[in-house]
């Protein structure tokens, strides 16, 4: 199914998000987690792409994988950076092949160690985004910085880049994490005045481990409030309690949002299937 039908309907959407094995991980041990959250049905999920293209195969065979045996609709990301536009194809081709109607187009990041220029066929994710329209046939999706995206100069420069983006063909947006709400509904104001009419789905990255924290400050530069860093410091050192924390945070941000009228929320449960259930039974009733 399409995830622009998906998001059509009326009730509210909780997505997860897994990723794949890496070619040097045990494959089935990652595969097993990555079905666990599956498991869950939630309305839809998402399968990352290794940077620079280093899960390839394996984000396909998950994605097909969560689609055939749970019925679950699933997004296969792709990022273009250091790829060239037969390999696109290709990676297309194959989605097309096993029944993956829906792709999140992704620039990525430039690859650590990478002899010569990676942005060589690709630039900016929106020329992706314009190949896959061009392919045809798929619901694409793109990312989107509500705090600004690390490499631009200023939100403002960085909504007028997504717009072109959206111009491309990308059907919806999913936000990189935030901490505070109110930097998302900041956001959504600047990117509806901008003209951006697309669905905006929040992305909530809910942390239950203290590390966790800093690895996504570091890849990110998210804003950290107070009232998290405190509950960090208090239980950063107990992961019971961490673990328990982070998926009441991560609750409570979903609920604000749910309760000012947000209908798609999508989780960054990577592939901990507690923490994607957890989250899920708090908000029985809600969905
Ligand atoms: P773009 O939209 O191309 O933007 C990148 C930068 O270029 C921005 O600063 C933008 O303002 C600027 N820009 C865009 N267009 C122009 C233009 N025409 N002229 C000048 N500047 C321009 N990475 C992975 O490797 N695998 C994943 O699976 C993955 N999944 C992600 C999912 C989500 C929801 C998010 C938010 C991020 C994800 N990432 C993933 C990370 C992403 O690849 C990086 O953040 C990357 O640096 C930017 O990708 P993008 O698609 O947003 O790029």
């Amino acid at each position: 199914m399409k995830l622009s039908d998906i998001l059509k309907k009326e009730q509210v959407t909780l997505s997860f998000e897994v990723f794949p094995p890496k070619a040097t991980a045990n494959y089935e041990a990652v595969e097993e987690a990555a079905y666990r959250v599956a498991k869950l049905k939630p309305s839809y999920m998402s399968v990352t792409y290794g940077a620079g293209g280093s899960t390839r195969s394996n984000t396909v065979k998950i994605a097909k994988g969560i689609q055939d045996k749970y019925n679950v609709t699933t997004i296969a990301h792709l990022t273009c950076v250091g790829a060239t536009k037969e390999r696109i194809l290709q990676d297309l081709e194959q989605m097309r092949e096993v029944g993956i109607e829906n792709v999140l187009a992704l620039r990525g990041d430039r690859p650590q160690n990478y002899e010569g220029d990676p942005f060589v066929q690709y630039h900016y994710a929106s020329e992706l985004v314009a190949d896959i329209k061009e392919f045809g046939g798929m619901c694409i999706g793109g990312a989107c910085y509500p705090e600004g995206h690390v490499e631009s100069a200023n939100t403002h420069t960085d909504i007028l880049h997504l717009k072109k983006k959206v111009d491309a063909g990308c059907e919806y947006l999913t936000t990189q994490m935030f901490f505070d709400n109110n930097i998302f509904y900041n956001f959504l104001c600047k990117v509806r005045e901008a003209g951006i009419d697309v669905p905006i789905i929040p992305g909530i990255m809910p942390i239950t481990r203290a590390k966790q924290l800093q690895n996504a400050v570091k890849l990110s530069g998210c804003n950290v409030p107070m009232r998290f860093r405190s509950i960090v410091d208090c239980f950063g050192s107990n992961p019971m309690a961490m673990q328990q924390a982070g998926i009441i945070y991560a609750t409570d941000q979903i609920i604000d949002l749910i309760a000012n009228g947000i209908k798609h929320i999508h989780v960054y449960s990577m592939n901990n299937s507690n923490v994607a259930k957890g989250i899920q039974d708090n908000l029985l009733g809600l969905l």
